[in-house]
Parts: structure tokens; C-alpha cells; sequence
């Protein structure tokens, strides 16, 4: 039994036990004689008042209607989620408004058994949620049962909860897979092709610069599948990994950057880009995680020298205290990245295709989505601006 089942078994009971308290205490109200009027009244009162806070601590939208489809009840959550501020009175279905929604309802009133139902709304229908509605496909899942009564036909209950949230997730986890799959998918199938072909016509392994050059292409096709798994493997450590685990130290940003530099050498002489480090203070530190700040920096600073093989690129890596904090920013003067491509370039796999020639491979598309996760695990947050041709920058800003 989970902790919701539990909250609405409870309220249940307190309605029925509300229900029946109610009845003795308006009979004996109807014959004053027999009791004492102003105390029933109260008990009559703290009693409702008891089965309304019950209703309202439950966060999924709670309803009863009677025999008729009149709502008697209700709690919070159902005048957030149905509105208007008052539902009692109204006609359950005229409340549910969305036919799918209703079906449950209606199927336990016609049949007088439960019935639940899991419903994939889209953005349209869905209900309002109050002053925030989503904007996408909603899921619902509408669970309805009959309540016995101690006269009369029985009511129906009907409880609303809203799974969006754990669909959005369960859809990025499959989007993930079906990406990922399809990201090694590519390299395995080239490989895998210049293998057979070797395997057909073994007599190409004495032609030494054919077979070589097939074997370079493989390399780089297995180096880029070993690219992916680690990015993968990084990101999946980054969110299984509680902010709370980072091993958080203090080091000179300087430090980090040249190290970085470092290993990029041979790609900034071949490019013949220059890169500049320029912090408002050079004893600049950082409080977080060395490793993950090594993997920020260095998928920024290689993404501007990766996107631009041009010679004359400038990199400038720059930091700033403000109010609110640290600001480091990576600015490039390179090709840039288009406005329509800029909302979703920290999304998984995306890529900016025509940066990319057809016979170069390409870049993961991770590299991004790791950034941004690893400033979010520091509290901080990471975004884009870009003038193509002129001035890209990240600019990650951090709290004090
Ligand atoms: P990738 O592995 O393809 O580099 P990223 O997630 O790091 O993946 O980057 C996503 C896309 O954003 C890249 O494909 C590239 O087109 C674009 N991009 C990132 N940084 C820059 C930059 N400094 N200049 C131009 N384009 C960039």
C-alpha cells in the first residue's frame, strides 16, 4: 500500500465516519429536547472541519458524487485542478469536462464496480492545473469507486492524480536509449562493413596503402564509439550523483584552464588559434568538483576550437565577480551557432548538422548536455549567446 492509498483510505473513513456522525447529530437537532444544541453544532463543525483538512493534506484531485452526478464533496486539489472555486453542486461530468477523463466515472456508476484507467491527454484537453499549465501531453490516471451508503444508492469516488512528470521522464529515458542506439549504431555498421569487406577480398591486405587507409577509417570510427560510452558513462554519473557527493574542494581556476590548454596544444598549434586567459583576479578560485569542472571547461574551450578549424581563431576564457557571484565565460570569435539552433543546443545528441562536413565525424552531441549538468550539480547555470562570425559565448554564472 503506498503512502497515497494510505492518505485516501484514511480520508474515506473519515467521511464515512462523518457522514454517519453528521446524521446522529442532525437528528438529534431536529429534536433540540433530546440534545444539547449549541455543542452538537460544534462537534458538527470541528468535525467538518476534520474531514476538510484530511482531504486537502491529499495532493491528487479527490471527488464524491452522488447518485445523481452531483459533486458533494471535494478537496483543494480538485478546485486547483477543475475549477471554478466551487465544485460542489456541480455536475461531475461537466467538471471532468474531457470525455476520456470521465470514462472511469461513468463505467463505475453503470456497472457499480472500480475502475481505474491511465489517460494520455493532449496539451489541449488537459485539465488546467490551476495557474501553471504545462503545455504538453498530460497523463492521468482516474481512479473511481463506489462508496456505500447507509440509505440510498451508493456514491462515487473519484481521485485524479497526475503522472505528467514521471511520463516526461520515462520518454527523455527512452528518447536516451533509442539516441544512443542509434549514435553507435552508425560507427559499428561502417566498421563493421570494412571488416567484411576485408574478410571477401582478402587480397586487398597486400595492398598496404588501401588496407591502411581502411583501417585508419575504422580507428576513427571505434575512437568516436569509445567517445560516446564515456560521455554516457559521465552524464549517468552526473545524475545518479547527488550534488551533496560532489568531492567539493577550492582550486585556482587558472590552474584548471592551463592544464586544459595543455592537453589541447597540439589542436590550438595546428589551428593556429590563439587562446587567451583573462580573470579579474588570478588568484580566482573555484569551490566544486575538480574533475567535473576540467570536464566543463574542456568541452567548452574544445567545442570552439572544434567547430572552428580555421586558422585566426581567438579564445578568450574570462571571470568576473558580480553581486550575486562568479560569472566565467567562454567567448570565441568563430562561425557561432545559428539563433533557431541556440534553444536546443544543450539537449542530448543535438548537433548543429551544417557545421559538420559530410566526410568528418562528428562530434557526439553529449558534450553540451554534460556542461550544463555538471554547472547544475554546482548550483550554477550555464547559457548561450552568439553573434555567428563574431562573438560566442557560454556564460556560466555561479552563486557566491
Ligand atoms: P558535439 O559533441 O557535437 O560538440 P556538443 O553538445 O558539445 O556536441 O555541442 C552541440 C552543438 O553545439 C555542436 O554540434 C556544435 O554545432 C554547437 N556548438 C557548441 N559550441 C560551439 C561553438 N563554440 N561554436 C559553434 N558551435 C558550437
Amino acid at each position: 500500500m503506498n503512502f497515497h492509498t494510505l492518505i485516501l483510505g484514511l480520508a474515506i473513513l473519515c467521511l464515512l465516519g462523518w457522514g454517519l456522525r453528521q446524521r446522529r447529530l442532525i437528528r438529534r437537532l431536529l429534536h433540540p429536547q433530546n440534545s444539547q444544541h449549541a455543542q452538537d453544532l460544534r462537534v458538527l463543525a470541528s468535525a467538518r472541519s476534520e474531514r476538510d483538512s484530511l482531504l486537502n493534506a491529499f495532493p491528487d484531485a479527490f471527488l464524491i458524487a452522488d447518485a445523481q452526478g452531483v459533486i458533494q464533496h471535494c478537496n483543494q486539489a480538485a478546485i486547483e485542478l477543475l475549477g471554478p472555486a466551487r465544485l460542489t453542486g456541480r455536475a461531475v461530468l461537466e467538471t471532468l469536462r474531457d470525455a476520456r477523463l470521465a470514462a472511469p466515472y461513468l463505467e463505475c456508476r453503470d456497472t457499480g464496480k472500480p475502475a481505474v484507467a491511465q489517460i494520455l491527454l493532449p496539451a489541449e484537453a488537459a485539465p488546467t492545473r490551476g495557474q501553471d499549465p504545462s503545455g504538453g501531453d498530460s497523463v492521468w490516471v482516474v481512479d473511481a469507486a463506489p462508496i456505500a451508503q447507509a440509505e440510498g444508492p451508493p456514491h462515487i469516488r473519484i481521485l485524479l492524480r497526475d503522472l505528467s512528470a514521471e511520463h516526461q521522464l520515462e520518454q527523455i529515458r527512452k528518447d536516451f536509449v533509442a539516441n544512443a542506439s542509434h549514435e553507435l549504431r552508425t560507427p559499428i555498421t561502417l566498421v563493421d562493413g570494412y571488416l567484411e569487406t576485408f574478410l571477401e577480398a582478402p587480397e586487398l591486405l597486400d595492398d598496404r596503402p588501401t588496407a591502411l587507409r581502411f583501417l585508419g577509417i575504422m580507428r576513427k570510427h571505434t575512437g568516436r564509439i569509445t567517445r560516446i560510452i564515456e560521455d554516457m558513462l559521465l552524464i549517468s554519473r552526473i545524475e545518479s550523483r547527488a550534488a551533496a557527493t560532489l568531492r567539493m574542494e577550492d582550486f585556482l581556476l587558472v590552474e584548471c584552464v592551463q592544464d586544459i590548454i595543455e592537453r589541447l596544444e597540439s589542436l590550438i598549434q595546428a589551428q593556429q588559434a590563439s587562446v587567451r586567459i583573462d580573470l579579474h583576479d588570478p588568484a580566482v578560485t573555484l569551490h566544486g568538483d575538480r574533475f567535473y569542472w576540467t570536464q566543463i571547461l574542456f568541452n567548452l574551450i574544445e567545442n570552439a576550437l572544434k567547430q572552428n578549424p580555421k586558422p585566426g581563431l581567438q579564445v578568450t576564457i574570462h571571470s568576473e565577480t558580480t553581486d550575486t557571484g562568479l560569472r566565467v565565460e567562454i567567448i570565441d570569435n568563430g562561425i557561432g551557432i545559428p539563433a533557431a539552433d541556440l534553444p536546443f543546443i544543450f539537449k542530448r545528441f543535438y548537433r548543429v548538422e551544417k557545421h559538420h562536413s559530410q566526410n568528418e565525424i562528428k562530434g557526439t552531441g553529449l558534450g553540451l548536455s554534460i556542461v550544463k549538468r555538471a554547472v547544475e550539480a554546482h548550483g550554477g547555470a550555464i547559457t548561450c549567446q552568439s553573434a555567428p562570425g563574431l562573438r560566442t559565448s557560454f556564460l556560466i554564472s555561479l552563486p557566491r
